[in-house]
């Protein structure tokens, strides 16, 4: 066992990757280290993400302050891991600048291993294993205390939108056994977990791989069976896989949430194809209305990517155009970064900086005002909330989620987290509802 030895974790990214930075806090703190605060740190450990540049560029920075800060605290140990460190040109800037550990997304298990070899030979370590493993490795299910949780159903992705790095990052996609699933579930549910939410980069192609046959819409029906859990929530569907089996398992089962955060990513097909998606904006409208006459009370999240390569104002207008008449609850917008190693970066139709600049300011103000529409019907509706704990933004006020994963803020005292109640709502802007908890 380590002793005395004090590790932060910074996390960069997706849920997937707030979720790895507790597996590693787990197997840490099981290893004898202490988690801390950045300021009183020997450790720290890097968890990051590859998406887009921008990202990335903060990282380093971040990075050369603290190896600049080992000039004067000898012993600090700087560990890099998550989906920069699969990148060969990011290891080879990393290991120039001397970082003392770098590990990939799939060497996470041996995080204790890497450190008390470090401590004992003082030698730079690598490794970052390239190919995907066999095996699923089950990490402890241990996590701070809370009223919401991510549960992974599955690691990686098969699809290789042209764009998108995670495949080589994350590796091929393969699914957790449900009853890993559902005891990590149980687990949870024992520890005084309200919500899970189940996780994978496209979990409608859930338990392909599985040896004893299960979809995504059995995993969901099993997991609503778990005593103590009361809602359920899931990220992210691909469209391409999305089954009305899965809808249907969101219909009966009282847990699961009815919001549904399917990728669009465009409205124009002619960049769909070239994005590699295998749907069009027909089928994405069609699914749509499918969902609408099953659901009717469901909720939309999108991501969306202005300025992919050959992206003509045509093409961004077919995206406005279906923004406008889906009607998403909200979305996430980004801005093509062009990633080495997948096929669009090396497309010579890139488009310009202002132009990417400019389309995704007309997009986000296209569906910040259908977001502030639709929060608006919400006035004088009463949703069932499950409050969170205090405000980020105000922490005088307390935080609460509906059903369909709306923001809602309210006067309320900290021992309300963790309750579900009724609240009306009073108010809104963009971003969150304001409410008042009500009787019954
Ligand atoms: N697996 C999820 C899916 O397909 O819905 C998405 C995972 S990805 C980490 C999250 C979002 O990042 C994508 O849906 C896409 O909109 C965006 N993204 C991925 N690669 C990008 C790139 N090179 N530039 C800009 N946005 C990107
Ligand atoms: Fe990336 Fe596409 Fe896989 Fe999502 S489905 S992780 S966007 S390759």
């Amino acid at each position: 066992m380590e002793s005395g030895k004090k590790f932060h974790i910074l996390t960069y990214g997706c849920q997937m990757n707030e979720r790895d930075s507790e597996i590693m806090a787990a197997l840490l703190t099981n290893a004898g280290y202490e988690e801390a605060p950045e300021e009183e740190a020997d450790i720290f450990v890097f968890n990051t993400c590859s998406v887009r540049h921008s990202a990335e560029n903060k990282v380093f920075g971040k990075v050369g302050n603290l190896i600049n800060l080992r000039k004067t605290k000898k012993d600090l140990i700087v560990a890099f891991g998550g989906c920069m460190s699969q990148v060969p040109v990011n290891v080879e800037k990393l290991k120039k600048m001397r970082v003392n550990i770098i590990f990939g997304t799939h060497n996470i298990e041996a995080l204790p291993d890497l450190l008390a070899e470090y401590r004992r030979r003082h030698k730079q370590i690598i490794a970052v294993q390239e190919k995907t493993p066999e095996r699923i490795v089950e990490f402890p299910p241990d996590r701070k205390a809370g009223v919401t949780t991510n549960v992974n159903v599955m690691y990686g992705c098969d699809n290789f939108c042209t764009y998108c790095i995670v495949p080589f990052t994350r590796g091929r996609e393969r699914s957790r056994r449900p009853e890993d699933i559902v005891k990590e579930v149980r687990f949870l549910a024992e520890r005084g977990f309200q919500e899970v939410v189940l996780l994978g980069q496209n979990v409608n192609s859930y338990g392909k791989n599985l040896e004893k046959p299960a979809d995504f819409a059995d995993l969901l029906r099993m997991v609503n069976e778990v005593e103590g859990i009361k809602r359920i929530r899931f990220t992210t569907s691909h469209p391409k896989d999305l089954s009305m089996r899965l809808i249907e398992a969101v219909a009966d089962c009282d847990k699961v949430c009815e919001y549904l955060h399917i990728a669009m990513q465009s409205g124009s097909n002619r960049v769909l194809k070239r994005m590699n998606r295998h749907y069009t904006r027909e089928y994405y409208e069609d699914m749509v209305a499918s969902i609408r006459a099953r659901l009717p009370e469901v909720a939309l999240g999108t991501d969306i990517i202005v300025g992919f390569p050959g992206e003509t104002d045509e093409d961004f207008e077919e995206t406005i155009s279906a923004v406008e008449a889906i009607r998403f609850d909200g979305a996430f917008t980004f801005v093509y970064s062009p990633r080495a190693g997948t096929k669009a970066a090396l497309y010579p139709d890139q488009v310009p900086k202002e132009v990417k600049r400019a389309r995704i300011m007309r997009l986000n103000d296209v569906q910040y005002g259908i977001t502030a529409e639709i929060n608006r019907g919400e006035i004088g509706k009463i949703h069932e909330i499950l409050v969170d704990g205090p405000s980020k933004t105000n922490a005088e006020k307390m935080m609460g989620r509906t059903r369909l994963n709306r923001i809602v803020i309210f006067d309320g005292t900290p021992d309300l987290t963790g309750k579900m109640l009724k609240a009306r709502i009073t108010d809104c802007n963009t971003f969150s509802l304001f409410g008042e908890p009500v009787e019954g």
